[in-house]
């Protein structure tokens, strides 16, 4: 599970977005994530699915030219508004702890298909597949998988987010201690395995959430610097997003972008 990130080409090389991904994605961000029964979906879906995680952030970084902030356009505006709200249900789920005769890793696993990978699966509708406001999904598709804004980010901001990444998914698990930032797909593994040094898997969940919720101020402090009015971000709100991102869906993607080692994990 914690492997089904993104097929990762050789560094530097474009990424691997099909075209209709892009446009499903590029559909998403300009109206989806504001409908409610969407928002509903994607907190039981705990998102997307690890590929679709970070081919959303890489759609609306790549494809978004402008906006308010410092920075203009190419920032994860709406993804960190998602992911606020997605990382607050997460910390909610963990902190209620594990309900009698369920298993120990169930708040951390979805209840739903990702949404992006239905809306793939879907049979074909001839004569439908047009892309937002009629762009052009093939070019958008070939300018996103540049990942040029992307790789740019995540390479800046290494230094602050690799030592909150979970090291399982970097191959450098030998040495970490019990507080280690795992992401959700490798506390879940850990939790299912009932790993001897988790004595307290509930201690453990609730550390989670409180790191959750943390978080979560981050990206609404982000979310805001990317307004009008909003006071610009430090470096640690500059990386939240990232840190949400692998959290829900493993860290294997922003590595490989910013070129860090990453072992056999
Ligand atoms: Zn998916
Ligand atoms: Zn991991």
């Amino acid at each position: 599970m914690a492997g089904s990130v993104p097929e990762l080409p050789l560094p530097g090389a474009p990424l691997l977005l099909a075209t209709e991904e892009v446009r499903l994605l590029w559909s998403f961000v300009h109206g989806d994530i504001m409908s409610a029964p969407m928002r509903t979906w994607l907190r039981a879906s705990l998102g997307f699915c690890p590929r679709h995680t970070w081919a959303y952030a890489v759609v609306e970084i790549e494809l978004w030219e402008s906006g308010v902030g410092a920075r203009g356009g190419h920032q994860p505006f709406d993804v960190s508004v998602l992911y606020e709200d997605l990382c607050r249900e997460a910390a909610s789920r963990l902190a209620r702890g594990r309900a009698w005769g369920r298993r120990p890793d169930a708040a951390l696993l979805p209840s739903r298909p990702c949404y992006l990978c239905t809306q793939l699966a879907a049979p074909a509708r001839e004569g439908l597949a047009i892309g937002y406001a009629n762009s052009n999904s093939v070019a958008l598709a070939a300018e996103a998988n540049l990942a040029r804004h992307t790789r740019h980010w995540c390479s800046a901001t290494l230094d602050t987010w690799e030592p909150l990444a979970c090291p399982a998914c970097l191959g450098r698990l030998a040495g970490a201690d019990d507080g280690a930032w795992l992401c959700r797909l490798h506390l879940a593994e850990a939790l299912r395995a009932g790993r001897a040094d988790d004595a307290d898997p509930a201690a453990r969940l609730a550390a989670a959430a409180r790191r959750l919720n943390r978080l979560a101020d981050r990206l609404g402090a982000f979310a805001e610097s990317m307004t009008a009015a909003g006071p610009p971000a430090d470096a640690e709100v500059e990386t939240s997003w990232i840190a949400a991102l692998g959290f829900f869906a493993g860290w294997r993607f922003p590595a490989y972008l910013a070129g860090a080692a990453v072992g056999e994990g």
